[in-house]
């Protein structure tokens, strides 16, 4: 049952109405990815485990019922992708559509409608993954079907793929598909989820596309502490309270704050009271400053703060002791850490040592996962131009802004293993915000707006053929 559906978006603007583009086609691209997403959503990717090859599958019928044939690609079979190719068959540049099968996890009685269920409902597509990200699944799906419906793009070629395991562990995926096809998509662009949500600031729409993103660095402290019976309490060597000290230590830590492009970037675009924006890009003061603008305009400081460098955040403690009356020789306490692009694992030891430097405790550091440094595109370029003036031709009081993610997408692994592909994370809303949008996510009652996933169609429908011309 639902209750109390908001729409404060309908006031802005109306119901089948995008500035520059046929209402009817507008109508007719908003029922194709509302119906295609619904579709999706039903399909429960739920990673762990995935089992992502039901959308592939799901996508090769779709493109075979529209006459274009695809490829199932990845390992293991439970977990493939689907790549798709329009070909221009003349000289040009490549554009690949890329987005992920696999959703975080949903807890269905948490929920105002089941998560899996699809709903089309009160102007929202529901359920998981309506947001992140088979709404892109679908939109690029619909916008590259009407490209090859139109003839194909005037030059070079459009590639489409939807790829498993993005949320957890990145094992198979987009990270397979660059080091074992990438005679699929190795591409000289790459448009991925990530930006495009907008903020409403001084009368404009300001859009953020991501150039790119901070790297990860996931680890475990290994606290060892001796044995006995807990009757007779320890004087030293109980690893759980070594491990509480340890985890103490570690989020108070303040590491050296960094003050690259990325944050540069942020501060010039969201902070115009130029004393505060010239302390904020000092690392000397830039901490003072940060703390000032977390009382006037707490989004913007939370927005800026990630980018200033390393951010450790213990998220799980586990003990081996197999009763409450037994000391464990072992705790461990897990640790999501997130790193500039331009550092990697030496210097995540160097300052886990710093920060744990005094503090009484026998650890040791081991990686979860693979190190995965930050990386990302330049900024700006013709890919970044196209993007600018296709937005500009649509919502007329758009800005376009760039930023760096602060968390992971698969544009990672595609910068790392093509050096000359510029690849941007960008999927503009027009309807509803960032702040209707981001809370979202990874939440409870996902949704989005079927206008907004109508315009990620017929946005990245006119990028490609702008950008392949
Ligand atoms: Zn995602």
């Amino acid at each position: 049952m639902m209750h109390d559906v908001d729409r404060p978006s309908e006031q802005r603007i109306p119901v089948h109405d995008i500035p520059g583009i046929d209402p009817a086609v507008v109508a007719e691209v908003e029922r194709e990815t509302s119906r295609l997403l619904s579709e999706l959503i039903r399909i429960d990717t739920s990673n762990p485990p995935g089992d992502e090859t039901r959308v592939a599958e799901h996508m090769l019928r779709w493109f075979r019922e529209r006459g274009l044939e695809g490829e199932i690609v990845g390992e293991p079979a439970e977990r493939a992708g689907f790549v798709l190719r329009v070909d221009s068959g003349r000289p040009g540049p490549s554009l690949l559509l890329l987005a992920h099968e696999d959703v975080v996890p949903a807890n269905a009685p948490d929920w105002r409608v089941p998560p899996f269920s699809g709903l089309i409902e009160g102007d929202y597509v529901w359920g998981r993954g309506a947001l992140d990200i088979k709404n892109l699944v679908a939109a690029h799906a619909v916008a590259t079907a009407r490209v090859a419906a139109a003839g194909g793009p005037a030059a070079g070629a459009l590639v489409y793929a939807c790829t498993a395991d993005e949320e957890e562990g990145s094992v198979g995926g987009a990270r397979w598909l660059v080091h074992n096809r990438p005679d699929l998509v190795h591409t000289d662009y790459v448009i991925n989820e990530g930006g495009g949500h907008f903020l409403e600031r001084g009368g404009r729409r300001l859009y953020f596309l991501e150039s790119g993103e901070k790297g990860t660095a996931q680890f475990r402290l290994i606290v060892k502490g001796e044995t006995g019976h807990a009757s007779v309490p320890l004087r030293n060597g109980n690893a759980v309270v070594a491990a509480a000290r340890v985890v103490e230590a570690l989020a108070s830590h303040e590491a050296p704050l960094v003050v690259d492009a990325s944050s540069e970037d942020l501060v010039r675009t969201l902070v115009d009271a130029p004393r505060l924006r010239e302390r904020l890009r000092d690392p000397r003061t830039a901490r003072a400053a940060l703390a000032e603008l977390a009382r006037r305009d707490v989004q913007v400081a939370d927005m800026i703060e990630p980018l200033y460098g390393f951010a450790f955040s213990p998220t799980i403690v586990r003990s081996n002791s197999v009763a409450v009356n037994v000391f464990p020789t072992r705790v461990e306490v897990s640790v999501d850490c997130r790193m500039l692009a331009g550092h990697d694992e030496q210097e995540v030891l160097t300052e886990v040592r710093t920060a744990l430097d005094g503090v009484e405790a026998d650890w040791d550091l081991e990686w979860i996962g693979p190190v995965t440094p930050g990386n990302s595109s330049p900024y700006p370029s013709r890919f970044s131009e196209v993007i600018a003036a296709t937005l500009k031709r649509h919502v007329p009081d758009a800005e376009l802004a760039v930023r760096h993610s602060v968390g992971f997408t698969d544009s990672n692994w595609f910068r790392a293993a093509f050096p000359d592909t510029i690849a941007y994370n960008f999927a503009p809303h027009i309807v509803e915000g960032y702040d209707e949008v981001t809370p979202r996510i990874h939440n409870v009652d996902e949704r989005i707006h079927v206008r907004d996933l109508a315009f990620q169609a017929l946005f990245v429908e006119r990028v490609a053929q702008g950008l392949l011309s």
